[in-house]
């Protein structure tokens, strides 16, 4: 059973490989520019490493603690891997995150900011800074709102000094997802910024055709995801 879901995972992974560079080529984009960061939330190590041993060296975790109880021993057997944080980061967590993390794409607020300005300023971490921009105004979603979006990008960069390579956005659910994925762009557009995290299982090919240089994808790979035991 084991060896039967390890297959399944390296075929799928495979599989979602080779449909990114089709669906890069055919809009003209080379597919080295755009970094798969397989989601591994959910998901016990087991699951994780068969992605592993196949070669997929960058992850995507939505929780700090699983992380912390996951990728140590991981990052030690593969010490080449690049681990990029996804989900909201409390400012009690920084330090952690700081240290467990070398891409936190969810900075979204001045206290955020400032508090990871601090912990880069005291450790010797450094990691790449996202800026996560919440497109549809959802109350109940984390991200700068756009209309904010380009002060606290500048804030960002000149008061707090953080590495900004990009933006990041998860569209509403019920939405055309290329809407969102035109205004992330265009925010990235005329603030000089390289980085698009965009485009998740449901809707990466939609993602690459609108410049995705980040795509983060779970299902597509690991398959469903396993109900989390209540607490
Ligand atoms: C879980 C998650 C993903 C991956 O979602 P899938 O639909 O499983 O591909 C991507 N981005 C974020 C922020 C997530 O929390």
């Amino acid at each position: 059973m084991a060896q039967h879901m390890d297959t399944d995972v390296v075929a799928r992974l495979a599989d979602v490989r080779a449909d990114i560079a089709a669906i890069a080529e055919e809009a003209g984009r080379d597919p080295r520019e755009i970094t798969l960061v397989a989601v591994g939330k959910g998901h016990d190590a087991a699951r994780i490493r068969p992605a592993l041993a196949a070669g997929q060296r960058v992850f995507g975790e939505n929780r700090v603690q699983e992380a912390a109880e996951k990728w140590p021993a991981l990052r030690a057997a593969y010490p080449d891997l690049a681990l990029h944080l996804i989900g909201p980061l409390q400012t009690n967590k920084v330090r952690q995150a700081v240290g467990l993390f070398d891409v936190i794409e969810t900075v979204d607020r001045p206290k955020l900011a400032g508090a990871l300005a601090r912990e880069f300023a005291r450790s010797e971490r450094r990691p790449d800074c996202f800026i996560q921009v919440n497109t549809g105004a959802e109350p109940q979603k984390a991200g700068v709102l756009p209309e904010a979006a380009d002060a606290f990008i500048a804030q960002c960069r000149d008061e707090f000094g953080l590495p900004v390579a990009g933006l990041m956005c998860i569209p509403p659910v019920d939405e055309e997802a290329s809407l969102h994925f035109a205004l992330l762009r265009e925010i990235a557009r005329r603030n000089g910024l390289a980085g698009l995290s965009m485009g998740m299982s449901a809707d990466y090919r939609i993602a690459i055709a609108f410049g995705a240089t980040h795509l983060r994808i779970g299902t597509a790979i690991f398959g469903e995801r396993p109900p989390r035991p209540a607490v």
